[in-house]
């Protein structure tokens, strides 16, 4: 039976918030249940074949981003992830921006750490002029002035940002970072497997990234830590116990989970798949770029663009953000209001406010609060995005 027919009849734009399985995803997670349901530290046959399986998807993941595997360990999702970066690592000072995830926001703030926020220009970007500044300033490095207790910097920014499809220059902010001699942390969660990520290259040292983003199971993320950096990061596991992930991370691992990260990791990087996305993103656009009224949030040109994210303000509609997702909801079709993650924390009389990335990019309060975003992926088509475009049409 096609996937499709399983969604309630709905069409589903919110691959940003999560994704259906694939097909193959289920078929491999079904299989693993079968047949590699032995605990991995177990010394028999069947351990050891489970173990084998997740030392085959380590092996994979890390190739796709040009690391090693001993580099990678799994976890529950990125939100450990980017936990696991601001409490398990001692900085001094943390340069992030505000259009972070919350799970970034929250535990970079949580670590009681000196916190410079990056200033934000209307598409998203961070400044590198002003990075390298602030770098300079509080650095040893690089400067040529020697100071008496140089900071031990953390550099925090997103690849692809989930709201309005910024993609940063991580080669550019990873330079800079190997310059000044700052560590770099990346949260990859929207762009692993639908951009190119080399750690090596982009001089990363750490990053995050999760399964579900990419039609791949809940609860399954892993964290990347370049070799250099592990004798200062192992021995500060949030989670100790029977000595998993080389101690790290403890906890049965989730065997199933990880085979089935690696076989959606394998999917989205089908160049195949990944060109569709594009395609029907640009479609999409052109469909409703003509429609009266309507702002593009985010960067104009689509080639700078997160494929797939289109992020929209109708200028002419009685509706708020939440009022349209409900009235696309109405019509069968989902997409969203902003991060999936951000709704769970209003309280009423937050109810309306906009999108705090748009804010940090400060867009004009009505356009952001009028913002809706639509996330494509490769199970999307064509007839999806006329259907939505003619129902958009009727109610502008
Ligand atoms: N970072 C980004 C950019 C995300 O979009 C999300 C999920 O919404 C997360 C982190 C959290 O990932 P997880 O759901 O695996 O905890």
């Amino acid at each position: 039976m096609a996937l499709k027919q399983d969604f309630m009849d709905k069409i589903y734009f919110d691959n940003s918030a999560t994704t259906p399985l694939a097909t193959e995803v289920i078929e491999v997670l079904i299989d693993s249940f079968k047949n590699s349901f032995a605990n991995p530290s177990s010394i028999h046959e069947l351990g050891r074949s489970a173990k084998k399986r997740i030392e085959e998807a380590r092996t994979f993941i890390a190739r796709s981003i040009n690391a090693e595997p001993h580099e990678i360990f799994f976890l529950s999702g990125a939100t450990e992830g980017n936990n696991t970066v601001f409490k398990a690592c001692n900085y001094d000072l943390i340069i992030t921006s505000p259009s972070e995830h919350a799970s970034v926001i929250e535990a970079a703030k949580a670590s009681r750490q000196e916190i410079i926020w990056l200033n934000l220009d209307q598409e998203g970007y961070i400044s590198l002029n002003e990075l390298e500044n602030i770098l300079a300033k509080n650095s040893n490095a690089g400067n040529g002035v020697l100071q008496r207790s140089p900071k031990k910097i953390l550099v925090s920014i997103m690849h692809a940002n989930s709201e309005i499809g910024t993609i940063q220059n991580l080669k550019a902010i990873g330079d800079l970072c190997e310059k000044y001699k700052a560590t770099f942390h990346s949260d990859c969660v929207q762009s692993l497997g639908k951009l190119d990520i080399d750690v090596k290259n982009y001089k990363l040292d750490l990053i995050s990234a999760s399964a579900h983003k990419l039609h791949g199971p809940k609860g399954l993320g892993f964290i990347y830590i370049a070799e250099k950096l592990q004798d200062h990061i192992l021995d500060k596991a949030l989670i100790t116990g029977g000595g998993q992930e080389r101690g790290f991370r403890a906890g049965t691992e989730n065997v199933n989970g990880i085979i089935a990260f690696a076989k959606a990791l394998e999917i989205s990087l089908d160049p195949e798949k990944r060109n569709k996305v594009k395609e029907l993103q640009k479609k999409l656009w052109l469909k409703i770029k003509n429609l009266k009224s309507v702002i593009l949030n985010g960067p104009k040109n689509l080639e700078k663009r997160l494929s797939g994210n289109l992020n929209l303000s109708f200028m002419d509609l009685k509706f708020n953000s939440e009022q349209l997702v409900l009235q696309l909801d109405l019509k069968g079709i989902c997409v969203s209001s902003g991060s999936a993650c951000t709704s769970n924390k209003k309280n009423t009389a937050e109810i309306i406010e906009s999108s705090y990335v748009l804010r940090a990019c400060q867009i004009d309060e009505d356009i952001a609060r009028r913002a809706i975003r639509i996330s494509l992926s490769w199970m999307n088509d064509e007839a999806e995005l006329e259907k939505l475009t003619e129902i958009i049409t009727k109610l502008v």
